[in-house]
């Protein structure tokens, strides 16, 4: 980051330490769980195993705590069946969960990170009014099973996900947060017949991709905007947090069709710190050229519930894993 950006992140510093002391400063709460839900008798939700890391929280750390938090939730994808193997039908449960104990913290916003339902545009019913209970400003990543609804509904899944664009970006103190739709290119999106179906299958085949039918890519609008996007981040000195449904890195089934060609436009920009997102629900990690790749784990998977709280500091990214989700620290290049 040039000295520029430092300066700003500085200035963030000291900002945010007035406005807490100004505002009587909650940095002094732990970020423990300490609170209970499900367990025996009230669905049946394994909240023994939640927990968090007390050293990620506000005030525990030399520089004086992170400039900002925000939470983060991965593949909530919830159905009213229960399913075999993954627990559809608990995620309503678990993600009103989440949302207590995201409304107990001070966060900047909260992201899900895509495949909000696993199928039925009804699905949406249930969970959209428990992810509004939020006080924190909230946006969503669109996945794949998004669009799992009737071809005639697929046209308003971006819009009942509050989204008038599906790839944009906003920006918190400093961190220029940029949210990508990797089912950009892909099947998902489209009615059968269509022209962007059509467009779809022929990408696939002519770049004789070899990854499942049920990832995606980024088109070329969307990469020329990434790169628009970056390339002023970088000018006005912001660092970067890229999001998207699909991982990139490493090397995975999962991943965007186009990975390598998002990272090889994504790596000449030293603006930017870390590509967070969900799709594999066993989440994952790598670094490539001085970026962190993180998967989260998906909220939707067992009993337990999954999801994260990122501090952000101005060295570096402190990651809280509640439930399944894992405790990271990512030093900034
Ligand atoms: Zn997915």
């Amino acid at each position: 980051m040039c000295d520029h950006g430092r300066l700003i992140v500085r200035v963030g510093v000291v900002s945010l330490a007035l406005a807490l002391a100004a505002a009587g400063c909650r940095s002094g709460k732990s970020i423990s769980m300490g609170f209970s839900a499900g367990g025996a008798g009230n669905g049946g939700l394994d909240t023994a195993a939640l927990r968090s890391d007390e050293s990620s929280g506000v005030g525990g750390d030399k520089a004086g705590g992170p400039l900002f938090r925000f939470g983060l939730i991965a593949d909530c994808q919830y159905h009213k069946e229960p399913g075999t193997g993954r627990k559809y039908s608990l995620s309503d449960r678990k993600l009103a969960e989440c949302v207590n104990d995201f409304n107990s913290r001070d966060l900047a916003f909260v992201c899900h990170l895509g495949d909000f339902i696993d199928r039925d545009f009804e699905s949406f019913d249930v969970v959209g009014p428990i992810f509004d209970r939020l006080q924190a400003k909230t946006y969503h990543v669109i996945g794949n099973h998004d669009y799992s609804v009737v071809d005639e509904r697929k046209a308003e899944v971006p819009a009942v996900l509050g989204l008038d664009k599906t790839y944009y970006d906003f920006a918190v103190q400093g961190i220029r947060f940029v949210v990508l739709d990797g089912t950009d290119v892909s099947f998902h999106p489209y009615a059968e017949g269509t022209p962007e179906k059509q467009a779809a299958k022929r990408y696939y085949d002519d770049n004789n991709i070899q990854l499942p039918t049920w990832n995606g890519a980024l088109g070329d609008a969307q990469l020329a905007w990434l790169k628009r996007a970056l390339a002023g981040a970088q000018e006005r000195g912001e660092r970067v947090i890229l999001f998207c449904h699909f991982p990139a890195f490493p090397e995975n089934i999962h991943n965007l069709w186009n990975a390598e060609a998002v990272m090889n436009l994504i790596e000449p920009y030293d603006c930017v710190i870390a590509y967070i997102n969900g799709h594999n629900h066993h989440g994952n990690y790598g670094r490539r050229a001085g970026i962190h790749y993180v998967t989260l784990k998906a909220m939707v998977d067992t009993e337990t519930n999954s999801y994260a709280v990122v501090d952000v500091f101005d060295d570096r990214l402190e990651v809280a894993g509640f439930g399944r989700e894992s405790r990271r620290v990512l030093p900034f290049r």
